[in-house]
């Protein structure tokens, strides 16, 4: 979000917000290391990074056979070469456009500071990022103590006595106000912030 505020969107909230919220109101599968230069829109199959085709278009199938046909393919390479995916940045991909076509996303509501987890799922939502006048709001997502017999891994849990691994319950779960950043200060310290980590 930082990046993008300072870089793509030329520090104009109202162009980020139109874009990241407006414009794809299904909401974001992925932006990370996105190019922003290329149309949004979700890629269900990875192109290859040597001739753009997807993984399927490699495989060889014996005469007559194909994907999806339970015969197994022929283990050499339909196109000479060996699938390997395009490690340059992709398309942002929206769950709206390109290959997804999902409906609109009601909004999340969290109470931030007084996050009670009842409408915003801080067990499974673990960053959250306001998109706030002054700056970034971060929240992160915090555990309250397990009980006695429970060792927390992650957003799983291991009973001891049974060796299971459990998920734990949503209820133990809220966002914490991590901070608001001012869009005018420094760039937050990344690593520092990590540590909110749950
Ligand atoms: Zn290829
Ligand atoms: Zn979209
Ligand atoms: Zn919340």
């Amino acid at each position: 979000m930082w990046e993008l505020y300072h870089g793509r969107f030329e520090r104009s909230l109202p162009a980020m917000r139109r874009t990241l919220i407006d414009d794809h109101p299904a909401g974001w599968s992925t932006i990370n290391r996105a190019d922003w230069h290329q149309k949004p829109g979700f890629v269900a199959e990875q192109p290859c990074g040597t001739c753009g085709s997807a993984f399927v278009k490699h495989l060889e199938w014996p005469p007559g056979a194909g994907p999806g046909q339970g015969v197994p393919a022929t283990g050499r390479n339909a196109l000479g070469h060996a699938y390997e995916r395009d490690q340059r940045p992709q398309r942002p991909q929206c769950l709206c456009h390109g290959d997804r076509h999902e409906e609109d996303r009601k909004p999340i509501v969290c109470k931030a500071s007084r996050c009670d987890g009842s409408t915003c799922d801080p067990g499974f939502i673990m960053w959250v990022y306001g998109l706030e006048d002054d700056g970034l709001r971060i929240l992160s997502c915090a555990r309250f103590a397990e009980p006695p017999g429970y060792e927390t891994k992650s957003l799983a849990i291991v009973n001891y006595r049974t060796g299971a691994l459990e998920q734990l319950p949503r209820a133990w779960y809220r966002h914490r106000d991590v901070g608001l950043y001012p869009w005018k200060g420094a760039e937050p310290d990344w690593k520092i912030l990590n540590r909110w980590a749950p």
